[in-house]
């Protein structure tokens, strides 16, 4: 089979893979898999792989070509594919956290092979079958983009009359605007761009602050402007910049959540002092339950979560995909599909 490879940091390669999977595990045909951020943060070694060559690639639908005997999920099913392979065992795998396992097996992408090949094997439990109503593409973004979204909005609470901020409308911030609005919050929106404003409107956000020169250093006026003076009760952080985090915890009003998620090598520097007078409270989101996913493919089959795809591209083009996402060239996600 086919795989995109990366042979050394950085280095990237579409060639031959073995298909040996794992005794016990259910085997995929993959359909679909976007392309992520963490790719990038990959090929620039932010994490090692735990080998080389090493499949990239951490969302995935396709179908299933083999399970084990007396499965609930059946040869020829659509699902979707839950990356995180916990333990089982600990208590976090026994209460449905296992995107915080102690002792995980591995996650595809990260420690252990991932989803940019033909095929790939995975627990059967870590497969979600999907309702007629949502696609190979929809289940493959879902899968990071539409899961850390429910996980993030599930772990803050976010409520009826909440105000909720999300900074950054790429894969993840389109399905958390998406969530949080759903939720029934007044959601906020930043974007870099205008083409992207368009998208994070049409995703429910009632307003929508377009990064100018000025940069995020405008972002809490901005946003207390915005919300009558009383800041947000959220604030979703996707890019965290130095810049872009601060300005977020000064944009929550009282009390106010700072959930965050993404991150790009920078550190987070505070005093103390500006969040205890307002007590306010920082969360950190990582991935998401196999529920998340579950619930997230449920709210695309009711069409109150939509994936947007900007391209897709065949295996062998997955490098292009890559180049126009650190470009900052997408809208939406990028995505690898396989006839
Ligand atoms: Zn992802
Ligand atoms: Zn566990």
């Amino acid at each position: 089979m086919k795989a995109a490879l990366l042979k050394e940091k950085g280095v990237l390669e579409v060639g031959d893979a073995p298909e040996t999977f794992h005794d016990g595990w259910a085997v995929v045909e993959t359909k679909a898999a976007g392309i992520c951020g963490t790719e990038l943060h990959i090929l620039d070694g932010m994490f090692d792989p735990p080998h080389f060559p090493f499949v990239i690639g951490h969302e995935a639908s396709g179908i299933v070509r083999s399970v084990p005997a007396g499965s609930a999920v059946k040869v020829g099913d659509r699902v979707a594919v839950y990356n995180m392979i916990g333990c089982g065992t600990c208590p976090w795998c026994l209460t449905g956290n296992e995107q915080i396992c102690t002792n995980p097996v591995g996650q595809l992408g990260f420690s252990l092979d991932g989803t940019f090949r033909d095929a790939l094997a995975v627990p059967v439990q870590n497969l979600i079958v999907l309702p007629e109503q949502v696609s190979f593409n929809d289940a493959a973004l879902l899968s990071c983009g539409g899961m850390t979204a429910v996980h993030a909005v599930r772990l803050g609470a976010v409520s009826l009359g909440d105000t909720v901020i999300v900074d950054g409308v790429g894969g993840v911030g389109l399905m958390a605007i998406q969530v949080a609005y759903g939720a029934g919050a007044r959601v906020l929106a930043i974007a870099d761009s205008e083409a992207k404003a368009v998208l994070a409107r049409e995703a429910g956000a009632s307003d929508v602050v377009v990064l100018d020169a000025a940069g995020y250093a405008a972002i809490p006026e901005r946003m207390f402007e915005l919300t009558g003076g009383r800041g947000a009760t959220h604030f979703i952080e996707l890019v965290g910049s130095a810049e872009s985090m601060v300005a977020g915890l000064r944009s929550l009003g009282r009390r106010g959540a700072f959930i965050s998620i993404g991150y790009n090598g920078d550190d987070l520097t505070i005093n103390p002092v500006e969040l205890i007078l307002s007590e306010l409270r920082i969360f950190s989101s990582v991935a998401a339950s196999r529920r998340d996913l579950e619930t997230a493919v449920s709210l695309a089959a009711a069409g109150r979560l939509k994936t947007v795809v900007d391209t897709e591209y065949p295996l062998a083009d997955v490098q292009t995909g890559l180049d126009r996402l650190r470009a900052r060239a997408v809208s939406g996600r990028n995505i690898v599909v396989w006839d």
